[in-house]
């Protein structure tokens, strides 16, 4: 027992030290002989002896920490260093010394293992993401800053992603297959990760990923591949798990000279690729960020016309091409802005596809119309089947069918006076079975389906199996050219023809001309929509016409 420990050498002192589980040690530094209490054989299987005797147990990328106790000029010292057991195990050694003189250093170690796997725990858990195990938005940041802030000055790529269509892996495949799904996106994240390439999950479905050490080209080209690679789709029990996934990218220095303003660049970019189709890899551009500005200028303001009751609905006639007759009316959204007039939806479209206030004003439009028909009914006058447009943004959310549901059950109005369109997109560019799940329910319940602008997207007659509908509506722009040329009276005559096979009922859209309803009726089309016969009109002008129509049909 060395001198200085000595001098408290009695059995409490040495009882202390095992209860807590510490070593107490003196180091001679000139001849860097140490001396160790009794409980140091127990606690870490040595002895007194040389320094290099502790030294070379110690973890090599440790060992500094110890050599370099008692030389620093300071009188206290606290070390933190890992320590090979005799058993080979590690474990970590606090030691806390004091220089008690130029040439004697006496100190205390202890084992700290317990709290600082514990501690290593508590962080691994702050900064990584329970269900995924990627790192999570705190780490990211703390990613991010370093690879802008030194480590690769020459640029780093950040992509933020998105999938489109995770909700409804959620809610018709259970929430089981979600996590299932993200944990795969994840596999394939890591699987991409390396030099120097981390993911991270943000939350839900977002998850951003930084790329070190790329130019503009060679960074596009990585979004390119990510996207191709976590874009594929997910096996899970036999079932095909589809959730398409949307990349905004932005790169530093070009877009963004700080890490905050990198992800608000990633983020507009992704926006923008949600905005023109989804499923796409977007690069940043400047312009972007006063799109999104101005968009978010006017969903606030819509926001505030909803509560005021300036937005409602327009009603345009449905015109039978044999009998000239009212079939119905389309429902159409108009703004009555204090400041700007009656706005027409190109002015606040964001509206309709926003997520959050599509379901917002789709709801309130539709509870608008539920009461200007239960106003018509009361006054005797039936306006035929109303047509009611659901956005792509509207129809994708869970509520919206139940919804529609029941508002017409509240107002007690019969789901037959009711068609809901849909463009063809917004059944194509989802989950089959869930868009059909809608489709069906819907139609289950009385509603009638019908297939909007039919022509201009992606969608063919023979989808006209997969999704059962009941009308459709050829677009504008193939009225158009009806009488003009032969081709274009062609199509909507086979349009006509196959839809008349399927028993479904054809309404040509945006007929300003005579001419042109002579040639719909030379091909057999149903049903005519446009300004020749009528503009979308208010409710009033709406009760005056049908009175008119009552009236003339009396005579
Ligand atoms: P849409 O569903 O294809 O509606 C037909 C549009 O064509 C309406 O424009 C209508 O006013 C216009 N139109 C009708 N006849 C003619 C014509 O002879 N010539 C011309 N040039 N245009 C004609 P509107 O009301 O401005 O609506 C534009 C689009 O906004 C609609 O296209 C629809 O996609 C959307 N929209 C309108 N109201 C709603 C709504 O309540 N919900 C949703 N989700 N979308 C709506
Ligand atoms: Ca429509
Ligand atoms: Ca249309």
């Amino acid at each position: 027992m060395p001198e200085g420990i000595a001098q408290h050498h009695d059995g409490w002192f040495e009882l202390a030290l095992r209860a807590g589980r510490m070593v107490a040690w003196e180091q001679d530094l000139v001849t860097d002989h140490v001396s160790r209490s009794d409980s140091s054989v127990d606690l870490i299987g040595i002895g007194s002896g040389p320094l290099s005797g502790i030294l070379e147990r110690i973890h090599p990328d440790d060992r500094h920490l110890r050599a370099g106790l008692g030389r620093s000029g300071r009188q206290e010292e606290e070390v933190v260093f890992r320590f090979m057991t005799a058993e080979g195990g590690q474990i970590w050694l606090a030691t806390r010394v004091r220089r008690v003189s130029p040439e004697r250093l006496i100190g205390i170690s202890f084992d700290v293992t317990e709290a600082k796997t514990a501690q290593d725990r508590i962080r691994e858990m702050a900064l990584h993401d329970d269900l995924t195990g990627l790192p999570n938005r705190t780490c990211c940041a703390e990613h991010l800053e370093r690879a802008i802030g030194g480590a690769h000055p020459d640029g780093v790529a950040l992509m933020a992603l998105d999938f489109d269509y995770f909700k409804e892996i959620n809610d018709s495949f259970g929430h089981e297959a979600g996590d299932f799904f993200l944990k795969t996106i994840a596999g394939r994240l890591r699987a991409l990760s390396g030099k120097g390439v981390t993911a991270a999950r943000l939350s839900g479905d977002e998850f951003l990923v930084i790329a070190p050490g790329l130019d503009r080209q060679e960074a596009m080209a990585f979004a390119r591949k990510l996207a191709r690679r976590v874009g594929q789709p997910v096996e899970y029990r036999s079932q095909t798990l589809w959730a398409g996934v949307s990349i905004g990218l932005s790169r530093y220095p070009d877009d963004a000279e700080t890490a905050d303003g990198l992800v608000k660049a990633a983020d507009i970019a992704l926006y923008r690729a949600k905005n023109s189709g989804r499923s796409r890899t977007v690069a940043f551009k400047p312009e972007m960020g006063h799109v999104v500005e101005e968009r978010q200028r006017l969903l606030s303001e819509l926001r505030g016309a909803l509560r005021y009751g300036q937005v409602q609905p327009f009603y345009q006639p449905k015109i039978d091409l044999r009998t000239g007759r009212i079939t119905g009316f389309e429902a159409l959204a108009r703004w009555f802005h204090p400041e700007r007039g009656i706005l027409t939806p190109v002015s606040f479209q964001a509206a309709f596809e926003d997520p959050h206030l599509s379901l917002r004003i789709t709801t309130y439009l539709f509870r608008r119309v539920l009461v200007d028909l239960v106003n018509l009914r009361r006054i005797g006058l039936d306006p035929g089947t109303i047509s009611f447009n659901l956005s792509n943004a509207a129809f994708g959310h869970p509520k919206i069918v139940r919804r529609i549901v029941a508002a017409l059950e509240t107002f007690d109005i019969p789901a037959e006076s009711f068609e809901i369109e849909v463009t063809e997109n917004v059944l194509l560019n989802r989950n089959e079975i869930v868009a059909r799940r809608k489709i069906n329910h819907l139609r289950r319940n009385g509603i009638r389906i019908s297939l909007d602008d039919f022509g201009t997207g992606n969608a063919s007659l023979s989808h006209l199996q997969t999704f059962r509908v009941d009308t459709i509506k050829i677009d504008k722009s193939f009225v158009d050219d009806i009488c003009d040329d032969a081709k274009g009276r062609a199509i909507v005559s086979g349009i006509v023809t196959i839809a008349g096979a399927l028993g479904l009922t054809v309404v040509a859209e945006g007929v300003e001309t005579i001419g042109q309803k002579e040639c719909l009726q030379a091909v057999g089309c149903d049903q005519a929509q446009g300004y020749l016969f009528s503009r979308p009109m208010s409710y009033d002008r709406v009760v005056d016409l049908l009175r008119k129509e009552t009236a003339d049909q009396g005579r």
